[in-house]
C-alpha cells in the first residue's frame, strides 16, 4: 500500500477545488452526493483528514464518518421513499476502490429495484441538485 496522495479528487472537493453536491458537514466528515448514483440518493461519506481507505483511517475518523453515515441512512430513507440501505467501503485498489480517500457509500434502496452497476451513467446536474435539496431538508428534520 502506498501513501495518500492529496491530488486525489475528494481531497479537492474537500479543499473546494472541485464542486459538489454537498448534504452535510461537520468538523470531521463531509458528506456529497456521488457522481454516478448506483440508486436515487447515493451519498459519500468522507473523513476531512487525510486517509486512503480503512488501513490507515484514525479510529476517531471512522467512528465520526460511521456516524454521519448513519444520519444520512436515516434521511435517505425518508428522502428517497427507501425500503432500506447499502453501506459499501472499498479500501485498494484490488477491492475495487477508485478514488484512494476514504470513502463510505450510503444507497438508498427499494424493493425489487436493483442498483445501477458502479460508475456507468453520470447523473443529470439537475437531478443531483433536486436530489441534494431532498437530502438536505430530509437531514434538517
Ligand atoms: P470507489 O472508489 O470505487 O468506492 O468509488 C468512487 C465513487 O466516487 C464512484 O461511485 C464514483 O461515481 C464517485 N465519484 C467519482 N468522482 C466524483 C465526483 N467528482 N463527485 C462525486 N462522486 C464522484
Amino acid at each position: 500500500m502506498t501513501g495518500y496522495d492529496d491530488q486525489n479528487i475528494f481531497a479537492k472537493i474537500l479543499r473546494g477545488e472541485i464542486p459538489s453536491f454537498k448534504v452535510d458537514e461537520t468538523d470531521r466528515t463531509f458528506a456529497f452526493l456521488d457522481i454516478m448514483p448506483r440508486s436515487p440518493g447515493h451519498t459519500l461519506v468522507i473523513p476531512k483528514a487525510p486517509a486512503r481507505g480503512i488501513l490507515d483511517i484514525t479510529e476517531d475518523d471512522l467512528a465520526a464518518v460511521a456516524r454521519t453515515a448513519k444520519r444520512i441512512a436515516i434521511a435517505a430513507m425518508k428522502a428517497f421513499s427507501a425500503d432500506g440501505i447499502i453501506i459499501q467501503q472499498f479500501s485498494e485498489p484490488a477491492s475495487g476502490q477508485v478514488v484512494l480517500h476514504l470513502h463510505m457509500h450510503v444507497m438508498p434502496v427499494r424493493e425489487g429495484i436493483a442498483l445501477l452497476p458502479a460508475q456507468t451513467v453520470k447523473a443529470d446536474m439537475d437531478v443531483l441538485a433536486d436530489h441534494a435539496r431532498r437530502m438536505i431538508a430530509a437531514l434538517a428534520g
